[in-house]
Formats: structure tokens, C-alpha cells, sequence
């Protein structure tokens, strides 16, 4: 139950809103109608609270068009959070993102309304293993993938996101690297520098569920069809994509394409936004979804807003945070 009323004509006004962007996804005007009560408080709740909403492309269209004040990937999201005047940043993504947000603003108050929302490629390593990894490899860099826990962030070098691991990695010193935790990204980068790569065992459960038959069976139904994919799947698949990239890349090539048919092989939130913001292009094929990112709802997010739970307050020990500030402070520089 909403604890703000709103006219007939405000609720009407916000469905239509919600519609202009819902409707390509198969929403109805009723449906918009069902959620406008929700977007309209969560909104107030924002205002009054001098909150901003941070989005992952991966989140619900309901949350992207909803409730959102930017929607992007970990880099476009972690420079909007370092740069927010808000007093409070309310984080839909997962937690290793919300953690960001918290290490480059530390005196704002993040939450994260799903504070279980983990992932599988952060969960894969721990501080204590990246100490062993410089322990067998002295002197080696340590890169981490920015989908790491903040300790993780601290025992590293420089952290990197899928858009600009490579051009980071080509930017340090040395003909070798350690990168963490993602084995398949890592086997990827491998095919593209001439460094040698010493990769963890981690892998992104959505991503390397994609099959490169899944692909070929599209593309033989489908000829001309452009095939882009993110650079967590597995190395078949990116000798058989037409791009190989992060979310913001995959968006870049749509909007810039003269080509209709797409089949992007990533979470399905991005296709979604895709099929929102370009009705006049065509996405096959399937998508996987990510059940992390998918724990945040309009329900949580009104919830953390109006009353957060201690679990939903993101803190970092200051001698982490500011290890962690580091590694990613270093990632801006390299990428200028
Ligand atoms: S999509 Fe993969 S990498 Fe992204 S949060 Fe989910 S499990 Fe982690």
C-alpha cells in the first residue's frame, strides 16, 4: 500500500510515460496503469530523501524506465557515483557495484536494496587467494576484473571493466599479467595481447551458459544477421560474434548499425533496453537471465528508501576502501 496518494490524473499521466517505453516490450497501458502508483512513490521517496538510483542494463525494464536516474554498465555507473551531488545513492545491481559506488564516495550513503544480490564471478575469489597468486608470481601486476568484492579490489593493481581490460592490460609494464577472476574473459584477452595471462578459475554463470551452436543455428536461419557478445562467454563464441565487448559497446554498435537483425548474446535486461530504444530493430535468439541482478525489485527499492535495513547499508572498512579506491583510481588514469 502506497503511503502517498495520487490523483487519477497523475497516476494517468505516469502510466502513459511508463507506456512510451514499455510498450515495445509487450507492456499494456493497464499494465503500465498497475505500476504507475509504485514509480510515482518510489520518485517522491527520491526526491525527498535526495536520493539518485543507479541502474545496471541488467535490471527489469520496470526498474530502468520506472524508477531509474541512470542506467549503464559498471564503468558508466561507477563514474556516475563518483561524480553525484546526492546525499544517498540507491544502487540496482549487485553488490560488488554497490561496493564501487561506496569506495569512490565514501561519505555517501549507498544501498543496495537486494544486499544477497551476488555474483558468481565475485564470489569465485577472495583476498586471501589473490595473496597467494603474488606470493607464486612476484612482481607480476595483478589486474581485477571490476566484478571482484572490495578486498579483492584491495590486493590488486588496477581494476578494469570488459570495455577497457585491453587497453589497460597493453598499458602496463612487463610481458606478464595476473588476471582475475574471470578464466573465460581472461582466454579472450589472451587471444587479442601479446602478454602472457595468468587467469583465476572464475566464470560469470550467465554468460558461459551460451552455446556457440545456439549462435549458428540463428545465423543459418537468419543470414545477415549481426551477432554481438559480451566478453564473458567463452572464446568459441567470439570467433563466431561480429563484436565482442561490454554492454556499453553492444549498445554503441546497435545505435550506430545500419544492419536490423541482431542476436545479442548476453543478460536479457540489455535486450530488453535494445528492443525499448530501437523498435525498428529485430533481436533473436535467446538470452540468459542473471538471477542476481534480478533480486532487486520496485517492492525493495520503495522498502530501502522508506526505512533501509542494517544489511542494506553498504560499509567498507576505511583501510580497505582506500587500498580498493586505488586500484580503481588507477583504472581512470590508464583509460583517459
Ligand atoms: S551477469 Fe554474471 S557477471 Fe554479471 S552479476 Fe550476474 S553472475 Fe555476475
Amino acid at each position: 500500500m502506497s503511503t502517498i496518494s495520487f490523483s487519477t490524473a497523475q497516476l494517468k499521466k505516469e502510466a502513459e510515460r511508463l507506456f512510451c517505453h514499455l510498450k515495445s516490450l509487450s507492456w499494456s497501458y493497464d499494465d503500465c496503469l498497475t505500476y504507475a502508483p509504485l514509480t510515482l512513490e518510489i520518485n517522491t521517496l527520491k526526491r525527498q530523501r535526495h536520493a539518485v538510483l543507479l541502474a545496471h542494463s541488467y535490471q527489469t525494464p520496470d526498474i530502468v524506465y520506472g524508477v531509474a536516474d541512470f542506467t549503464g554498465d559498471s564503468y558508466g555507473l561507477s563514474v556516475e557515483a563518483k561524480k553525484t551531488d546526492a546525499s544517498v545513492i540507491v544502487f540496482c545491481g549487485v553488490r560488488f557495484m554497490a561496493e564501487t559506488a561506496k569506495i569512490l564516495n565514501p561519505k555517501k550513503r549507498v544501498l543496495l536494496p537486494a544486499p544477497d544480490a551476488g555474483c558468481s564471478l565475485a564470489d569465485s575469489i577472495t583476498a586471501a587467494d589473490v595473496r597467494i597468486l603474488k606470493k607464486k608470481h612476484p612482481g607480476v601486476p595483478v589486474v581485477c576484473y571490476v566484478n571482484t568484492a572490495a578486498e579483492v579490489k584491495a590486493e590488486s593493481d588496477v581494476c578494469v571493466t570488459s570495455a577497457n581490460a585491453l587497453k589497460i592490460i597493453e598499458a602496463l609494464q612487463g610481458k606478464k599479467i595476473i588476471f582475475i577472476p574471470d578464466k573465460l574473459m581472461a582466454a579472450n584477452l589472451a587471444m587479442l595481447t601479446h602478454k602472457e595471462i595468468i587467469s583465476w578459475n572464475g566464470t560469470c554463470v550467465v554468460h558461459e551458459r551460451f552455446d556457440v551452436a545456439q549462435l549458428r543455428a540463428q545465423r543459418h536461419e537468419h543470414p545477415g544477421l549481426k551477432i554481438l557478445a559480451h566478453s564473458e562467454c567463452n572464446s568459441d563464441i567470439m570467433k563466431e560474434a561480429d563484436l565482442m565487448g561490454g554492454t556499453t559497446d553492444i549498445l554503441r554498435t546497435v545505435k550506430n548499425s545500419r544492419d536490423r537483425d541482431f542476436m545479442i548474446v548476453t543478460e536479457c535486461g540489455l535486450v530488453d533496453r535494445l528492443r525499448s530504444e530501437f523498435p525498428e530493430k529485430r533481436f533473436l535468439g535467446t538470452c540468459n537471465l542473471c538471477p542476481f541482478m534480478k533480486k532487486n525489485t520496485l517492492r525493495n527499492i520503495r522498502q530501502v528508501l522508506l526505512k533501509p535495513r542494517k544489511d542494506q547499508v553498504v560499509e567498507i572498512p576505511e583501510t580497505v576502501r582506500k587500498k580498493a579506491e586505488r586500484a580503481l583510481e588507477r583504472m581512470f588514469e590508464l583509460n583517459k
